[in-house]
């Protein structure tokens, strides 16, 4: 029998653990005929009861697992660490929150059983966010495919079901800082996008300050680009060549005397900003260099090898 594994992380969200925990197990329960089940909570460092509520899930049900983290240190990584604690055949990521429906997963696994390894949730309408968080998403959504190599589908967070093979991979790409719904299209394979509507968080509140997304939204575009050390190099180009023009000018003016001028100001002039530009584009070289260590140090492989045939 097949064997579906969920990674759930869990950071302060004692008012939505029993009810995550009753809706995805009566969900896995009704597939017990084809797949058996288990599902691994990621304790992000909750301070609340979180943690005490998952052990005694744990203890009712042999099927939930705990993994419990020293402190808080971010959805990412919770995810991250669950991923490598898997032993089913499909893994499901969602939160503990109730927005993405548990009630999919079984369509989402007759995408699987189609032949599709990445299945990733894209929402079709975001119920009950904020006109704000809108705006970022879509403002970080369209920032980070226009910076980066790789294509990241807009709308989708990391709610979705994947292969093992592929978390297979995931798993064994050494870089930290995990950017998951990055690596996730990174890793290509056959992908597919499931449609479904994004609920209202069950309780609580979002644990996702402005702070925290930022970050992620760095994490996302620096480790999928080295665009941003590039633009260095524009502005520095562009620099040097109103230096010149400054240049031409202010030497015309010295030579034909068009105005009252300071002495001195020509030479500073010329020198300020011609010298801003070089050292710009200085740095753009050395940020070169640096985004090939970056690269190198990140040492995802260069392929991935889906099949191989009499090998
Ligand atoms: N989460 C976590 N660590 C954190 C922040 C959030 O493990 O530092 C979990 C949280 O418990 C939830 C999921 O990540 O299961 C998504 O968080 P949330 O729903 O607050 O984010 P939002 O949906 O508002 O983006
Ligand atoms: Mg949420």
């Amino acid at each position: 029998m097949k064997k579906v594994s969920v990674v759930i992380p869990v950071y302060l969200e004692e008012e939505v653990i029993d009810e995550c925990y009753n809706r995805i197990t009566k969900v896995l329960e009704d597939l017990n005929d084809r797949y058996d089940y288990e599902v691994i909570f990621v304790n992000d460092g909750s301070t609340d009861r979180s943690l005490e509520m998952l052990e005694k899930l744990a203890k009712k049900n042999e099927k939930i697992k705990v993994l419990s983290f020293s402190r808080n240190f971010g959805h990412q990584a919770a995810v991250t660490a669950g991923l490598k604690y898997v032993s089913g055949d499909a893994i499901v990521i969602i939160d503990a929150d109730l927005q993405d429906p548990p009630e999919v997963i079984p369509d989402m696994l007759k995408e699987w059983e189609n032949g599709y390894e990445v299945i990733y949730g894209k929402r079709k309408v975001r119920e009950g966010e904020s006109k704000f968080k809108l705006l970022t998403a879509k403002a970080f959504y369209s920032t980070i495919n226009k910076l980066s190599d790789v294509e990241i589908p807009k709308d989708t967070g990391d709610f979705r079901l994947v292969d093992r093979k592929v978390v297979d991979v995931v798993n064994s790409l050494p870089e930290h800082n995990k950017f998951l719904r990055g690596l996730f299209s990174w890793v290509g394979f056959k992908q597919h996008a499931y449609e479904y509507e994004r609920n209202v968080r069950f309780a609580g509140k979002s644990k996702y300050p402005l702070g925290k997304m930022l970050k992620l939204a760095s994490d996302g575009i620096i480790s999928f680009s080295t665009k941003p050390l590039k633009i260095i190099g524009g502005i520095g180009m562009i620099s040097v060549a109103i230096s010149i023009i400054i240049l031409i000018y202010t030497i015309l003016s010295f030579i034909f005397k068009w105005n009252n001028l300071t002495a001195g100001w020509t030479s500073l002039m010329c020198t300020m900003t011609f010298l801003g530009g070089v050292i710009l584009i200085s740095f753009w070289m050395m940020g070169e260099y640096i985004a090939r260590i970056y690269d190198e140090t990140k040492g995802r492989p260069q392929y991935i090898i889906d099949k191989k045939i009499n090998l």
